[in-house]
């Protein structure tokens, strides 16, 4: 029973608090708007999806290596790409209450609305604040990156920013990488990191945040062959949104983005969107960026970074594919999926009741098999320990839990989203058999408990 989306973002802003998975940041100092820390099981979480991604991406392709290049590099990495002139949002600001907004935000906003007309497109000297009603200021360009200083005098030599994307690390890298990974065209570089962006209205959770996570490629090619990967890419893009996020299908969307939005060097993108409970919104991005990144750095730099074709033994720019995934909202949307109600019996099996449920992919899953021995005694314990042994020494993320009735621990396991919950009661101890119950089913069958760590393996494997 899918949740209303009206309700949803305010449960799974409880369930992830009450189950140690996302925390108000600061909280004991009264709290710090719009930061939030990751809890043991949401850190495990966001883990899981990087480790599939890399897994699949870096480890899993000859045609991509990874790097990891630094938050805070030399600001003149920030003129070449243009950042620093052009990284900006546009703001408007109420005269009367003074919130802020982001002005293509509002044009967005009067764009949904009932009775909006296309042949009239809307203006933003038409648009009053959504809060009070006042008049807002015109447009103002702020820079999003967030500025520090490095060394001792606070003055403009020593000014440095932090990256307000992956993405220029594995530019800058990208001599090294040429001159020592005996590479050929086509193949890609990929990181995994945090960027930093003063947004003017962060929130919805942690949907935009001022500090969050990409995982990005930037994936070279000869300049005839960027729309075959721009291609190739896309179905990469789709298989993982849903094979490993399984996003379904009805929610998820890949946007072309028409030329007047366009970056004016990107010959083509398309984002993926995701329908939040807050609407459909940005996943992350694909682009053919052309050579623009490449001959941005190799004018400011004077360096050649060209690469030597072997086959023509000419010397060629390559273009960019770059495919990013947000991987702060992907845990987001992962949440927002996989969040479900239904019924549950209680232990009378009288009556049921509500029942909360993360039907997390098991891979992604924080905790993969739960053990819970049925009382604290008779030798109970000691089996669920050392079951819980077993597992932990094949790499198999495994809790036990022995306080509280059964159905008590079956509901806070269903909701971290554990896929299985392993019970050992007094038939374990007279045939050395345990009962698994399924999360999603709630059905329940016995397994040999010597076969338990291979049963979980092979139902992880598919
Ligand atoms: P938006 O239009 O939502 O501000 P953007 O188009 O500026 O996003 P990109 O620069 O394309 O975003 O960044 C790539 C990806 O990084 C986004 O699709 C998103 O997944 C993630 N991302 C960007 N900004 C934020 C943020 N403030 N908080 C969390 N994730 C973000």
């Amino acid at each position: 029973m899918p949740i209303p989306a009206e309700r949803k973002m305010d449960v799974l802003v409880a369930l992830c608090k009450r189950r140690g998975f996302v925390y108000p940041d600061s909280e004991i100092y009264g709290g710090f708007a719009n930061a939030w820390d990751f809890g043991p099981y949401g850190v495990e979480l966001k883990n899981n999806i990087r480790d599939a991604w890399w897994d699949r991406f870096v480890r899993g392709r000859e045609d991509v290596v990874g790097v990891d290049t630094p938050i805070i590099q030399h600001s003149r990495i920030w003129e070449a790409s243009g950042h620093v002139q052009n990284f900006s949002d546009p703001l408007v600001e109420c005269k009367a209450c003074h919130k802020r907004f982001r002005a293509d935000h509002l044009l967005e906003a009067s764009q949904a609305e009932p009775g909006y007309d296309k042949e009239r497109p809307a203006n933003l000297r038409d648009i009053r604040c959504p809060e009070c009603g006042g008049g807002l200021t015109d447009v103002m360009h702020f820079n999003l990156m967030l500025k520090t200083f490095i060394g001792p005098k606070e003055e403009a030599s020593n000014l440095a920013y932090l990256r307000p994307e992956t993405a220029a690390g594995m530019f800058t890298a990208w001599a090294n990488i040429r001159d020592t990974m005996r590479k050929r065209l086509p193949f890609g570089i990929a990181q995994v990191g945090r960027a930093f962006r003063n947004e003017i209205t962060p929130g919805n959770f942690i949907f935009r945040l001022r500090e969050f996570e990409q995982m990005e490629i930037e994936y070279f090619v000869k300049p005839e062959d960027a729309p075959r990967a721009f291609d190739m890419w896309l179905d990469a893009y789709k298989a993982w949104v849903r094979d490993v996020l399984r996003l379904s299908d009805a929610n998820v969307q890949y946007r072309e983005i028409p030329d007047a939005e366009r970056a004016f060097y990107s010959a083509r993108s398309i984002d993926p969107e995701y329908l939040f409970p807050f609407g459909m919104k940005e996943l992350g991005g694909l682009a053919n960026r052309t050579d623009y990144d490449l001959s941005r750095h190799q004018e400011c730099s004077k360096q050649d970074l060209r690469i030597l074709d072997p086959e023509t033994n000419e010397r060629v720019l390559p273009y960019v594919i770059e495919p990013t995934w947000g991987l702060t909202r992907s845990v987001l949307a992962v949440l927002c999926e996989h969040l479900d109600e239904d019924r549950a019996p209680t232990a009378d099996k009288e009556d049921d009741e509500a029942r909360l449920v993360l039907r997390l992919p098991p891979r992604l899953a924080p905790v993969k098999a739960a053990i819970l021995p049925l009382t604290k005694k008779d030798g109970l314990p000691e089996i669920a320990r050392e079951l819980a042994t077993n597992l932990h020494r094949r790499g198999i993320v495994a809790e036990e839990d022995e306080s509280g009735s059964i159905g008590k621990r079956y509901r806070r396991q269903d909701e971290i989203g554990t896929p299985w919950c392993f019970t050992i009661d007094h038939q374990t101890t007279e045939d050395k058999t345990v009962t698994v119950r399924d999360r999603d089913g709630m059905s329940q069958s016995r397994v040999p408990l010597a076969d338990v760590p291979a049963w979980v393996m092979e139902k992880l494997s598919v």
